[in-house]
């Protein structure tokens, strides 16, 4: 029996963990205990349901032949995408048909920008939407990584090497650049997971904002996934302690304006009875 911030309740320790719930709790643990341990919904927003259907209609672009990866049939996908999520995820998401259609106007827009980032009939993705449980010392490490590929780049002296480059799209606008390594946390503990079970260490990490459009990259070494691995093993460690302590500090942070919790439930922001501090 361990104690929450209320009354006591029974909550297992830590079975797997995800690099995104990782990468929650470092930046405020009460964040992970609302996602992970209360696991309190959040209302379905027009953001999640644009990165949904990208993310979809990205993964069957990579499915057709080189050739066939344009623009329209991007678009066609993301269209048939949504169709098919709406009726069970976002049913009641929109107030009517024109706000429906300005979303998907604006989705298309960024659809199209993401051809300024990189050309899809360039490369061949190694692996799509990536399902990894990974076990690393006593941790389990569970996570989907959206795409891995390599690509042959050609250096100032005109040798070619082969490079290994693990991705992420993001639908979101990109943070500032003083915040990008902070971003950068759950696709370096993914680069670990591939080293643990492919045996090679990836050598970049890329994140690509569809919404800008902003692309940051990353090279990676052996030595940084030995020190992200150090600070996994302490990060489960903290997320156990604070289950059998029952103690989830608010951390706040500039990152608390993009948090679903701010405005209802977090204590740092809200009295015992959900109404704002200092209003
Ligand atoms: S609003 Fe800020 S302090 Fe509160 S849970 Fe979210 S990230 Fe943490």
């Amino acid at each position: 029996m361990v104690a929450t911030n209320d009354t006591p309740v029974e909550i297992p320790l830590l079975e797997t963990l995800s690099p995104s719930r990782a990468s929650d709790y470092k930046t405020c643990p009460q964040l992970y205990k609302f996602k992970a341990i209360d696991k309190i919904p959040t209302e379905p927003t027009t953001y999640q349901a644009r990165g949904t259907t990208a993310h979809l209609a990205l993964e069957r672009l990579f499915m057709l032949p080189a050739a066939d990866r344009t623009p329209a049939r991007l678009y066609d996908l993301f269209r048939e995408a949504w169709a098919e999520l709406k009726p069970a995820e976002y049913p009641d998401l929109f107030d009517d048909v024109e706000a429906e259609r300005s979303w998907g106007i604006e989705s298309l827009q960024l659809l199209a920008d993401y051809f300024s980032m990189e050309d899809p009939a360039s490369f061949e993705p190694l692996e799509l939407e990536m399902d990894l449980t990974v076990d690393i010392g006593d941790m389990a490490i569970r996570g989907i990584l959206d795409r891995m590929e390599e690509v042959v780049e050609t250096d100032s002296r005109g040798n070619e090497r082969s490079v290994l480059v693990i991705t992420d799209y993001k639908t979101g606008k990109a943070p500032p650049e003083r915040y990008a390594s902070q971003a950068f946390f759950a696709l370096k503990i993914y680069a670990l997971m591939i080293r643990v079970t492919r045996g090679v260490t990836p050598d970049r990490v890329r994140l690509l904002y569809l919404n800008g459009p902003t692309e940051y990259t990353m090279d990676v070494s052996d030595k940084q996934l030995d020190a992200m691995e150090g600070q996994l093993k302490a990060l489960w460690k903290a997320i156990n302690d604070a289950i059998t302590s029952g103690r989830w500090p608010a951390r706040t942070s500039a990152l608390c304006d993009w948090c679903d919790f701010k405005a209802t439930l977090c204590p740092a922001w809200n009295d015992v009875e959900g109404n704002p501090l200092g209003g």
